[in-house]
């Protein structure tokens, strides 16, 4: 009989009464050399496409365990933020993506690696790869254990990163407002990840070597993207790729299909060795690689009602009247409207849901192959 078993960590509230429980399923056993991978659904608390797709992936990875088909440990957090969850406003307003007492985005500001964490790793690297990693991790596990969190927000940060730190691979299941599916990587895991962005059905892997904002999934990767830069007389492996999975948008939530979702998810689990079977066929792949500069995230500046003349998937060129933000108290009808233009050939990759708009609203994100000269080097993600 295999190992499974859940886990509730508490979580101290800021106020008294006020605690907040983090439930960890785990799947197997952590085994030294075995693969280790971590999973979780809904760090922006309100996006369900992921949290059913686990849910289906439960008894998957249940059975696989009973049957001792998993060699390390799957770690599951099917949803991963109660903090966001218990975001409600007034009844039917839930704000799952911002942590309400400070107003920080809760997939933003993750970080492993800081210059003492660096110092240490210096000090004893060396010419063996697997016990670079060792090592790595080692630290990396000290310092986050080091921790002397404040605020619930921080206690929660560390009780995450304690789960999956020291994974082999890491998935942080999304949704976008309203959209296609795409994945976020790092561009050194294209195109070996190829048949993951086909599990996913995702049209396009958006790549970023640091898209600025200290997303969780690149909290992960790029401890080892760093630290290969910074010391490049060591071997040092990606030992941790990890990814963001956008699945579709928020309304995009059918038992049917996130079933699918989990089966072949599942099977790359068999694929990629952290599970013992035999990997069932997955979806045609249609998505390519694509840099996360050739991504317009199209603002507008005038407030209004944004009305789409582009569906998701639509291919645009340059200049292509794509929406309008229709002013509702001017009385000319053409007056009222100010089109919003495309800023690049592409293809629509999302719409914000939302249809009463703001000065700086991102309302279209256009998917192109030419890296925008206002996108260089700069934050890339939405906010
Ligand atoms: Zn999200």
């Amino acid at each position: 009989m295999g190992h499974v078993s859940i886990q509730d960590i508490k979580l101290e509230g800021d106020f008294q009464g006020t605690d907040f429980n983090l439930r960890v399923f785990r799947f197997g056993e952590r085994r030294a050399g075995a693969p280790k991978i971590y999973m979780h659904a809904a760090l922006h608390a309100d996006e369900t496409p992921g949290m059913l797709i686990l849910h289906h992936l439960l008894p998957r990875l249940q059975a696989a365990a009973e049957a001792g088909q998993i060699p390390g440990e799957v770690v599951v957090l099917p949803q991963a933020n109660p903090l966001g969850g218990a975001q409600v406003l007034f009844r039917d307003k839930h704000v799952g993506r911002f942590h309400l007492p400070n107003g920080e985005n809760h997939n933003r500001g993750w970080a492993l690696l800081t210059e003492d964490v660096i110092e240490t790793i210096d000090a004893g690297l060396g010419a063996d790869a697997l016990a670079n990693v060792a090592l790595i991790r080692r630290v990396v596990g000290e310092a986050l254990a080091a921790r002397e969190p404040v605020t619930v927000l921080d206690r929660y940060r560390k009780a995450i990163l304690g789960l999956c730190y020291d994974a082999d691979m890491v998935w942080d299941l999304h949704c976008d407002d309203d959209s296609g599916r795409h994945l976020f990587i790092i561009p050194e895991q294209w195109p070996d990840w190829k048949d993951i962005a086909a599990a996913s059905r995702s049209m396009v892997a958006l790549t970023a070597a640091d898209s600025g904002g200290g997303s969780f999934d690149e909290c992960l990767s790029t401890v080892w993207t760093r630290l290969q830069a910074r010391f490049p007389e060591h071997p040092i492996p990606l030992a941790c790729p990890s990814a963001t999975f956008e699945y579709a948008g928020w309304a995009d939530v059918e038992d049917s299909v996130a079933a699918e979702d989990a089966q072949h998810l599942f099977s790359i689990l068999c694929s990629r060795g952290f599970v013992n079977a035999e990997a069932t066929p997955l979806p045609k792949l249609e998505a390519e690689g694509l840099p996360l500069e050739a991504t317009e995230m199209l603002r507008i500046s005038s407030p209004g009602i944004i009305v789409y003349h582009v569906r998701i998937g639509e291919q645009v060129r340059r200049g292509q009247h794509v929406a309008d933000v229709v002013d509702p108290t001017v009385l000319d009808p053409a007056e009222a409207r100010t089109p919003v233009l495309a800023g690049t050939d592409g293809f629509v990759l999302s719409r914000l849901m939302q249809k009463l708009v703001f000065p700086g609203d991102c309302v279209i994100k256009i998917v192109g192959r030419e890296i925008l000269e206002e996108r260089k080097g700069g934050y890339l993600l939405q906010d």
